[in-house]
C-alpha cells in the first residue's frame, strides 16, 4: 500500500517505479480511500498497541494505493526495499528513507508474510481484478 502522506505529497509515481524497478510485477492495483471502519479492520492485529487510534485515523485521512506484487522472495524483498518501520533507522535509498515522515506516516505498508499478503490481498481485491 501507498499510504496516504506518500499519495498527498506527490510519490505515488516516484514510489511506484521504484518498486516496478526492483522487479516487482503489479497483479493488481487500485486508488481508494479506506474508511475508518475498514482501516481499523486491515490493522486490527495493533488494535491492542496506544497508537492504533493515530494509526487508524491516519491510513483513513486520504486516498492510498493498494496493491498485489509478485516477485520471487517478495515479501522479504519488498522490505528490503521499503526499509524500517522508523524513517530514521531505514537504511539509504529505501522508500521510507526518502518518502516517510515519521514512524507513523511511513509512506508505505509491505505484508510480513506470505499468509498475511494473501489475506491482504483479499481484502483490497476480488479474483476478476487481478492480471
Ligand atoms: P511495518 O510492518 O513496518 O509497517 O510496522 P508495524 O507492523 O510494526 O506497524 C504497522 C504500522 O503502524 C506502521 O507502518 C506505522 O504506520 C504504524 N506504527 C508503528 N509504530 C508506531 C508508533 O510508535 N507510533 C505511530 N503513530 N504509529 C506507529
Amino acid at each position: 500500500m501507498i499510504k496516504p502522506d506518500a499519495v498527498a505529497d506527490g510519490n505515488m509515481g516516484a514510489i511506484l517505479k521504484m518498486i516496478e524497478e526492483a522487479g516487482f510485477k503489479i497483479i493488481a492495483m487500485k486508488y481508494t480511500r479506506l474508511s475508518a471502519e475498514l482501516a481499523g479492520k486491515f490493522y486490527a492485529v495493533h488494535s491492542e498497541r496506544p497508537f492504533y487510534g493515530e494509526l487508524v485515523e491516519y491510513m483513513s485521512s486520504g486516498p492510498i494505493v493498494a496493491a498485489i506484487l509478485e516477485k520471487d522472495n517478495a515479501v522479504a524483498d519488498f522490505r528490503t526495499l521499503i526499509g524500517a518501520t522508523n524513517p530514521a533507522e531505514a537504511a539509504e535509498g529505501t522508500i521510507r528513507k526518502l518518502y516517510a515522515k515519521s514512524i507513523g506516516e511511513n509512506a508505505v505498508h509491505g505484508s510480513d508474510s506470505d499468509e498475511n499478503a494473501a489475506i491482504e490481498g483479499n481484502f483490497f481485491f476480488s479474483e476478476f481484478e487481478r492480471f
